[in-house]
């Protein structure tokens, strides 16, 4: 097992200031070579919950247990070593390369940082790493401007898995390119998961990424999973009232209303909030029942062979001994 959260936790605010449960107690293990879909509209908390496995983000509660190990208690130094193995790949390869800088001083930096290399030997890697991410090797003096969406988010990549990771956490990482240019970026990731065998933490409000990439995945809504399964079972058998929407509203051609935005659920996450009674769905479930869907929080309980749900309508497992 490459990755396992028990009970992670992120609460801002307080000292006056409203207080927010962005994570609340998530849990799950993603196997190794595996890759793991979180999938949520914006405000879900999937973000803050990807930053705070390598703690740039700091839980507050909670556990993080990468390859055996418990992180939240490590020091710097100890946490530094752990980064080398657990690389992040954003949403928008524009912003996230810094534009004064070459594309070799951008995939080489890890290597400086970490002192694994230096001079013709860091220039060897980066030119070996531009071609596995199918960039032109010689195009080591170029600048971030000089490229396109796609070739810059290859960039992005390049420079996460220079360090030879365990694990890549995937932001949103085909969500501000072209359509045409996803599918590219999508299959150069699956190429790179077989040849180096690696472990994918993947974060998206895309179906259609989900159902291309991953083996397993969680729903998260208000920052906590209201479902989770393998892909077949998400999507051939939802169990929860959110998941059952989102899974009627896909459309098969229409890429662009295959966002979860575009969900047609009773109101949006924004304008239905959630008292912080109750499930957290209830704003907006179109099956909410008045007694216990406004007063008790449902359990995320197991469901039958791996799936996991959190609705008071589902039926528990159950046991045969
Ligand atoms: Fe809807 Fe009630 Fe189930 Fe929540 S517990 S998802 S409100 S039916």
């Amino acid at each position: 097992m490459t990755l396992e959260l028990r009970n992670l936790t992120k609460v801002f605010g307080g000292r006056g200031k409203p207080i927010v449960r962005a994570v609340d107690n998530v849990s799950f293990t993603i196997a190794e070579g595996e890759t793991f879909g979180l999938l949520g509209e914006s405000g879900s908390g999937k973000s803050t919950l990807a930053r705070m496995i390598p703690r740039l983000i700091e839980p507050t509660a909670g556990e993080i247990i990468f390859q055996g190990n418990p992180l939240t208690h490590l020091n710097e130094r100890d946490m530094r070593n752990v980064r080398e193995q657990i690389q992040m790949v954003f949403q928008n390869p524009f912003s996230s390369l810094n534009p004064r800088m070459t594309v070799r001083e951008l995939i080489g930096e890890p290597l400086l940082i970490h002192k694994r290399a230096s001079g013709a030997a860091l220039d060897d890697q980066v030119r070996d790493m531009m071609k596995l991410v199918g960039l032109n090797p010689e195009h080591t003096n170029r600048f971030p401007h000089e490229f396109s969406g796609g070739q810059r988010q290859r960039i992005g990549i390049a420079r996460a898995i220079i360090l030879n990771p365990k694990l890549l956490i995937l932001d949103e990482p085909t969500s501000a390119l072209d359509v045409s240019v996803q599918a590219q970026v999508l299959n150069l990731l699956i190429d790179l998961q077989r040849s180096l065998k690696l472990t994918f933490l993947l974060i998206t409000h895309d179906l259609s990424v989900v159902r291309y990439m991953c083996d397993a995945v969680a729903l998260m809504y208000l920052g906590s999973i209201v479902e989770q399964g393998n892909v077949n079972q998400i999507f051939k058998q939802p169990k929860h009232p959110y998941t059952q929407a989102l899974m009627r509203d896909i459309p098969s051609t229409n890429p662009a209303q295959r966002m979860l935005e575009h969900v047609s659920l009773e109101a949006d996450i924004v304008s239905a909030p959630w008292s912080g009674q109750g499930c957290r769905f209830s704003p907006r479930c179109p099956a909410a029942q008045i007694g216990n869907c406004k007063t008790v929080e449902p359990p995320l309980i197991p469901v039958g062979d791996g799936q996991l749900g959190a609705c008071h309508l589902i039926q528990p497992q159950v046991n045969q001994n």
